[in-house]
């Protein structure tokens, strides 16, 4: 058996498991990736809304604080990491144009306005304008929208080009080992290293477990389950394209289309979704998931019907117990940062806050002291502990 000392392992190389390797390499610490198919999870799958705003749903608040005090990080965060990454400013795709809201029929306007007084009382911004209104703002809403509302403060970011960047930021420590890892290796009550598929040994000072929806079958204390989700993406003709995210409700199904930004011929990639169902993670798109985003999404835009069918990805976001994050120290030397669900990209700037501070790193002004503290009280891995007081193994 071989083995390997290193400041940090990091087990998962998603856009978390990254941005927790990039703020340690950043730190000063040698570290180690574990991760047989880096960037092929949830992230792979995620449309990039940044919208702490419409995804703050009844019951959420705590969630939709995480995600206001990240949304501020967001900006110095692509900042530094396209400079990180030697990559030219807006590389990551960062875009804080706003977001509109639709209700298709007269049902899904009540909903919509149940959810702007529910914002209203939080003091999160959002407003109910005439369906002609919406048009002003963008052209493509279909004829039969009964309402819309405007969101200011939910922006978008790509993904995949914040996986790239990431990637590029890391690249030249060359951390990264294509291996899963199989077992985290404890001496009493803490976590030392952990054993990958292959039997080599890392030994770290500080293990981050960063697995996505996986993290439960490494340690009970990060309770995860698959929550599968299938996107679509199109290539539509920039005058057929929203130019802002549109997303809404079609007789009370949600749908959502997320534009990138316009490619030299003159389209642009718009991102369809997005399915959300409670079962094994397959990674295989069901025909009657593209039919029903494509059905309701055209309700809303119907100028999408001549865009081309690029692709569909279904990939499994990493749900919790209470679909909160789970995000800070479990034990000594075992750090969480899983669980972040259907907002696991709005999530990532705070996550990198979260990061530098347990690696000793002081929050960097207001925005970060913020997040920080956010994340101290609604994340908090020890509302779970009670899960593994007597097993430290993984749940699977
Ligand atoms: C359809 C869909 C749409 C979404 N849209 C949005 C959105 O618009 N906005 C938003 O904020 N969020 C969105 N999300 C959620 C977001 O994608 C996730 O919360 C986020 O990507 C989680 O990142 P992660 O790195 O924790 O997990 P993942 O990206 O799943 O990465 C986990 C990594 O761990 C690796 N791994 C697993 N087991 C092991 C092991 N034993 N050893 C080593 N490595 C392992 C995997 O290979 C994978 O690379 C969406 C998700 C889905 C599925």
């Amino acid at each position: 058996m071989s083995s390997h000392v290193c400041d940090v392992l990091v087990i998962g190389g998603g856009i978390v498991g990254l941005t927790a390797a990039w703020r340690a390499v950043e730190a000063g610490a040698s570290v180690v990736v574990l991760d047989p198919s880096p960037g092929d999870g949830a992230t792979h799958a995620a449309a990039g809304m940044l919208a702490p705003v419409m995804e703050a749903g009844f019951g959420e608040k705590g969630q939709a604080r995480l995600g206001t005090a990240s949304l501020a990080l967001w900006p110095a965060f692509a900042e530094a990491l396209e400079r990180a990454a030697g990559l030219p400013p807006g590389a990551v795709g960062l875009e804080t144009a706003g977001t509109l809201a639709l209700a298709y029929d007269r049902d899904d306007l009540v909903a919509l306005r149940r959810l702007l007084d529910l914002h209203s009382g939080w003091g999160l911004g959002s407003a109910e304008i005439a369906p002609d209104e919406a048009r002003l703002r963008e052209p493509g809403v279909g004829p039969r929208v009964a309402g819309a509302a405007w969101v200011p403060g939910d922006h978008r970011v790509d993904p995949r080009a914040v996986q790239v960047a990431l990637s590029a930021a890391v690249a030249a420590h060359e951390i990264l080992v294509r291996r899963a890892a199989v077992s985290l290796t404890w001496a009493d009550d803490a976590v030392v290293g952990a054993l990958d598929e292959a039997g080599t040994a890392y030994a770290a000072g500080t293990v981050v477990l960063a697995a996505g929806h996986a993290s439960g079958s490494l340690f009970a204390g990060a309770p995860t389950r698959p929550v599968p989700g299938t996107t679509l993406r199109l290539a539509a003709d920039v005058d057929r394209a929203p130019a802002v995210v549109v997303r809404g409700t079609v007789q009370g199904r949600p749908v959502y289309a997320v534009p990138r930004p316009v490619r030299p011929d003159g389209t642009r990639e718009v991102v369809v979704g997005a399915t959300s169902d409670e079962r094994a993670d397959d990674h295989l798109t069901r025909a009657g998931d593209v039919f029903a985003l494509l059905r309701d999404v055209r309700a809303l835009l119907p100028g999408l019907d001549d865009a081309v069918l690029l692709e569909t990805v279904t990939r499994s976001r990493p749900g919790s117990p209470d679909n909160a994050p789970i995000l800070g120290w479990a034990a000594d030397g075992l750090y969480l940062a899983t669980g972040h669900h259907r907002n696991g990209i709005l999530l990532t700037a705070l996550t990198a806050a979260a990061v530098d501070q347990a690696l000793g790193v002081a929050p960097d002004g207001p925005a970060a002291i913020a997040a920080v503290e956010a994340a101290a009280r609604f994340a908090d891995p020890r509302r779970f502990a009670d899960a593994y007081s007597t097993t430290r193994g993984g749940t699977a």
